[in-house]
């Protein structure tokens, strides 16, 4: 519909309602005016016929002849027409025609109602004369014959004067119509203006500018009106910022939850999505949203279990395998969402995500087991030797003597696994970047430091050691932990190196990192065990490391101790040639 301006539409009214009121004045006054003169002319023709009358009286039995003098003299004093007619309609006497000329007057208006009664009167145009007359007939009853005498004069004159008043009526009454249109056009201004701004002040509000104000007008109603906006305006600024406050906490906490958070409504279409939900179902929150949850996540086994949720009042939980957009085992609690009104509400499922505390639990599992393993192997080796020798090898001296060496070989052993089990414990217990007392410390002397304790063991094998690192390196160090991952690389590389062989250490210094390299030039170690020497109990070949007092923990210590000193550590190798240990530490 088509909306129409309120200044129009009162001006319209009032336009109206003037044009009526003045339209219904001018009417009345110009008919008023109108009858007013027609009553006046008409008692003055009345007075007029009396006096002609009472003349007419006085010679009642006149002639014809001296009665048309008689009214040919009078009519002209008078300037009056008069007329005496016979009550048969012949025109006796006539002040402004020969009667002889004028035909019967018995169907006279005026004439016929005079006969009827006493008088008749009547506004037309004569016949005779073919101009607008106001005619008054009376019977004059003294007369004799009896006869009946008419008045009359033009009343031209007076209807151009009537006409002209109704003229000057109609004009006044536009001008007049004309002012109070102007005047109604600035009031209706003037009383709409406080409307308008309240209407500019709304359509603020309604854009959302909730902070700016309407004039409270002071008309009492605008003005209570204004007060009335701008109160409803701060309390829903005030609901406003309650409720963004209240979907920023809620969002903050669905996001930064590592659980996955996924809402259903009851037709089983998703209402919303947390990042973590997100990320493990490789889903855009935003995308998904009002979709069917198994159009989202093609997961039979979720979707049944969703359904069963949406279906009934209880929670449940279930265990779900994911394989897009990776493997994750994932633990899903379901809970219905209050119902109104007796409905069956939505649904919230909760994920957790099992795959890595799975993980931790299988490396548990395989570390307890690898432990027990190398556990079992000296300790069943120390009970057999003991029987033996409790079973009467004790007095097969030489014999005796070979065992009780085994058995201290696999004590030994044990000793060995224990330590490093030891040092491998207390190492992880160690966290990141803890200040685990690194300080600056000069790389060289500490190098140094390592090699000295190592030089006898690689004199032995005939190999040497060579150190290519410049005095002024200096690196965040906790020096007994460093010197101890630096042992355990220089050890490995005498062991796994044959006679003559050489060990270096060097560093590199770029932009970004300082490198500290171990190279030697012994067995090497092939790419299929490359990748997993760094794992806790593995040995390239198990016999030859126990051989050599390998437990299969060294690198997992120094892999550990590198990540406490921020560092990342690297390994590089080919079989025959040798193998290349690199410590990254990034420059700070
Ligand atoms: P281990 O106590 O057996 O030496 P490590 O964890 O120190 O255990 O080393 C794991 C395995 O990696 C070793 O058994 C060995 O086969 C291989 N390895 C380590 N360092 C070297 C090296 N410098 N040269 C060749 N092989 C090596």
């Amino acid at each position: 519909m088509k909306k129409q301006k309120l200044t129009a539409r009162l001006f319209v009214s009032y336009f109206t309602l003037v044009f009526l009121a003045l339209a219904l004045i001018v009417a009345y006054a110009s008919n008023a005016f109108q009858s007013f003169y027609f009553d006046e002319s008409i008692s003055n023709l009345r007075v007029r016929s009396l006096l002609v009358e009472e003349i007419i009286n006085r010679s009642p039995s006149a002639s014809p002849d001296s009665l048309q003098a008689l009214c040919k003299n009078l009519g002209a004093d008078i300037e009056t027409r008069i007329t005496l007619i016979t009550l048969d309609g012949i025109v006796i006497a006539d002040s402004d025609e020969n009667p002889a000329n004028m035909d019967s007057h018995h169907d006279r208006p005026e004439v016929i109602d005079a006969l009827a009664g006493d008088e008749g009167v009547s506004k037309r145009s004569s016949y005779t004369l073919e101009e607008d007359h106001l005619y008054l007939a009376r019977l004059i009853q003294q007369s004799e014959p009896k006869m009946i005498l008419r008045v009359s004069f033009p009343i031209s004159d007076l209807t151009a004067t009537l006409e002209d008043l109704k003229t000057s009526l109609i004009l006044g009454g536009v001008l007049i119509i004309l002012l109070l249109a102007f005047v109604n056009w600035y009031l209706s201004g003037q009383i709409l203006k406080p409307i308008a701004i309240m209407e500019a002040g709304a359509r603020r509000f309604a854009k959302g500018k909730l902070k700016t104000k309407v004039p409270e007008s002071n008309i009492q109603e605008l003005g209570s009106l204004g007060h009335s906006l701008n109160q409803m305006a701060e309390q829903i600024y005030d609901r406003i910022r309650v409720i963004t406050q209240q979907k920023n906490e809620q969002l903050a906490i669905m996001s930064s939850m590592t659980e996955g958070v996924l809402a259903l409504n009851p037709e089983g279409h998703v209402l919303s999505c947390n990042r973590a939900a997100a990320e493990m179902f490789g889903l855009q929150p935003n995308a998904i949203l009002d979709r069917p949850l198994h159009e989202v996540i093609r997961n039979t086994e979720l979707i049944d279990f969703a359904t069963k949720v949406l279906g009934t009042r209880k929670s449940r939980d279930c265990r779900i395998l994911i394989y897009a957009p990776e493997e994750r085992s994932l633990n899903v609690v379901g809970s219905k969402m209050p119902a109104k009104k007796g409905a069956l509400g939505g649904a919230v499922l909760v994920f957790t995500d099992l795959t890595q505390i799975q993980k931790l639990e299988g490396v548990r599992r395989e570390f307890v087991a690898n432990v027990s393993h190398e556990l079992k192997t000296p300790i069943t080796s120390i009970q057999g030797y003991v029987e033996t020798l409790l079973d009467g090898a004790l007095d097969d001296a030489a014999n005796a003597y070979n065992f009780l060496e085994i058995i201290s070989k696999h004590a030994t052993r044990l000793g060995q696994i224990v330590d490093d089990l030891l040092e491998l414990s207390r190492i992880e217990e160690l966290n990141e970047g803890e200040a685990q007392h690194l300080k600056l410390t000069p790389l060289k002397p500490l190098v140094d430091a390592t090699i000295n304790e190592f030089r006898p063991a690689a004199e032995s094998m005939s190999i040497t050691i060579a150190t290519h690192i410049e005095d002024d390196v200096e690196l965040e160090l906790n020096a007994k932990l460093f010197s101890h991952a630096l042992g355990n690389l220089l050890d490995n590389a005498i062991k796994y190196s044959d006679q003559g062989g050489t060990v270096t250490f060097r560093t590199k210094v770029d932009a970004t990192h300082i490198i500290l390299e171990i190279t030697d030039t012994g067995q090497g170690i092939s790419n299929e065990h490359l990748s997993r020497i760094f794992e806790r109990f593995y040995r390239v070949d198990k016999g030859r490391s126990r051989d050599i007092g390998g437990t299969g923990l060294g690198l997992s210590i120094v892999k550990h101790i590198a990540r406490i000193h921020n560092a990342s550590l690297k390994v590089e190798s080919k079989v025959g040639e040798g193998s290349t240990f690199r410590f990254i530490f990034p420059r700070v």
